[in-house]
């Protein structure tokens, strides 16, 4: 079979079938396989692997997929893609589609139900529009994910792998920190894309971190305080996270416990590492024990 990730493998499947693009569902299909050749090794992705993709769009990822994984489930949202999807890969059974909007798919009973013994590699050209809220939802719903390797703004990767005090580091680089170790598979520019996309685009890979590579007593409250630190950015971290934070202690509380950390109450959040941050959390813990 032809590879779809082509510029005449991509116009094969859109003179066959009814297709119109769809701005808002962030379709800009991949037409460059030394691109996908680099997610597919990346990925490293075996006949043992079950992997989940999110949108597949006319299945040019998907193709790859299906020659490397044991099994491979695709989440689509667009009603006019799911019969192309069917009529081109529906024989094949280790394919399993989903007709949905992915942030509202049950992604651990879907996991349980179809792969209940194999750990999960997530690889996706991401829609644009929703790269951060996928991200996360993969990252904080304690799914047996072990990597996700995905295509998404370079914008949004620079921010993703930033080291604190940069300008692109925020409340998202920390807690990807806290998650999983992030590294860059290959930059993409927009001519690899029918239609063209407006910005650059980054493939980058997120192992996901198999236990907790820092030493914090309550990661939910550590993650509130990132988010809270991060919110405005020109004021010190004593007055944000007192104003933002809603972590239960009074200011004089609060100041304490900056100081004791060693952290000081002057800091700036952006200036904090992920060690930063759980040691903080802890101390706080300790104020309001
Ligand atoms: N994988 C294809 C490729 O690489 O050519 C298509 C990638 S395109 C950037 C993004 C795909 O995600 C489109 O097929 C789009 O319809 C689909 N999509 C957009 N929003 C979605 C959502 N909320 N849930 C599932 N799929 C979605």
């Amino acid at each position: 079979m032809n590879r779809i990730a082509t510029p005449e493998g991509t116009k094969a499947i859109l003179n066959k079938y009814p297709f119109a693009f769809q701005k808002k569902f962030g379709q800009n299909f991949l037409i460059d396989p030394r691109v996908l050749d680099k997610i597919i090794a990346a990925a490293d992705i075996t006949k043992e692997d079950c992997v989940i993709e999110i949108g597949p769009g006319i299945g040019s990822v998907t193709q790859a997929l299906l020659e490397n994984a044991g099994k491979v489930i695709s989440i689509e949202i667009d009603d006019q893609l799911i019969p192309i999807l069917k009529e081109e890969y529906g024989h094949n059974e280790h394919f399993k589609l989903i007709h949905k909007d992915v942030l509202k798919v049950d992604l651990k009973s879907l996991i349980e139900e179809e792969s209940p013994n194999r750990k999960i590699k997530v690889v996706a050209n991401l829609p644009y529009y929703i790269t951060t809220p996928i991200i996360m939802m993969l990252l904080e719903h304690n799914l047996p994910i072990e990597s996700i390797t995905v295509m998404v703004q370079k914008e949004v990767a620079d921010r993703m792998a930033s080291k604190p005090g940069n300008k692109q580091y925020g409340a998202i680089t920390v807690a990807m920190n806290y998650y999983c170790s992030t590294s860059l598979v290959a930059n993409v520019p927009q001519n690899c894309f029918m239609p063209r996309p407006n910005v650059d685009s980054a493939v980058i890979k997120l192992s996901l971190h198999e236990k907790s590579i820092v030493d914090v007593d309550n990661a939910e409250q550590m993650l509130k305080i990132i988010k809270a630190a991060f919110s405005q950015r020109r004021k010190t971290l004593l007055n944000t996270l007192a104003s933002n934070g809603n972590l239960g202690l009074d200011k004089e509380d609060l100041k304490n416990a900056l100081e004791e950390s060693g952290i000081g109450a002057s800091t700036r959040g952006e200036t904090l590492s992920l060690e930063d941050y759980a040691m903080l959390s802890n101390f706080i813990d300790n104020y309001r024990k």
